[in-house]
């Protein structure tokens, strides 16, 4: 648990979140300001920065955070139409959170390259 954390806080139930996926290790909530008709936000209830803090040690909870997107992507459909799963790191990527988080987002044309 980070001080000041806003997703330690979520992934601790201390400020409301929607949440559509929970484990022991994984939460996934809607994105408050959603970019896309689907827009998850999966995280590790564990605090990791970003990126550039993952570690070896932290296979077992990527693999898990796929698992879930997977699942998520089933029950919205968007495994048909087709998704995007999406980590953004540092200022020119725009992150804004510094917890490590996975963006899922679909149900809509996504364009490529990003802008
Ligand atoms: P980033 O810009 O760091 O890749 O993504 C952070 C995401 O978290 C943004 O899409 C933002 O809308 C979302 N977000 C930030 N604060 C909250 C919050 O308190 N609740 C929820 N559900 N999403 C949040
Ligand atoms: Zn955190």
């Amino acid at each position: 648990m980070e001080q000041n954390c806003i997703f330690c806080k979520i992934a601790r139930h201390e400020i409301p979140s929607q949440i559509v996926f929970e484990d022991e290790d994984v939460v996934a909530f809607k994105d408050v300001k959603p970019v896309a008709p689907v827009h998850i936000v999966i995280i590790p209830k564990e605090h990791i920065s970003g990126v550039m803090a993952i570690t070896e040690e932290n296979g077992d909870i990527l693999t898990k955070i796929f698992l879930a997107a997977k699942r998520l992507a089933q029950e919205t459909g968007i495994d048909k139409t087709g998704f995007r799963v999406v980590v953004n790191h540092g200022r020119e990527a725009g992150q804004s959170v510094f917890h490590l988080h996975f963006h899922l987002l679909g149900g809509r044309p996504l364009s490529w390259p990003p802008g």
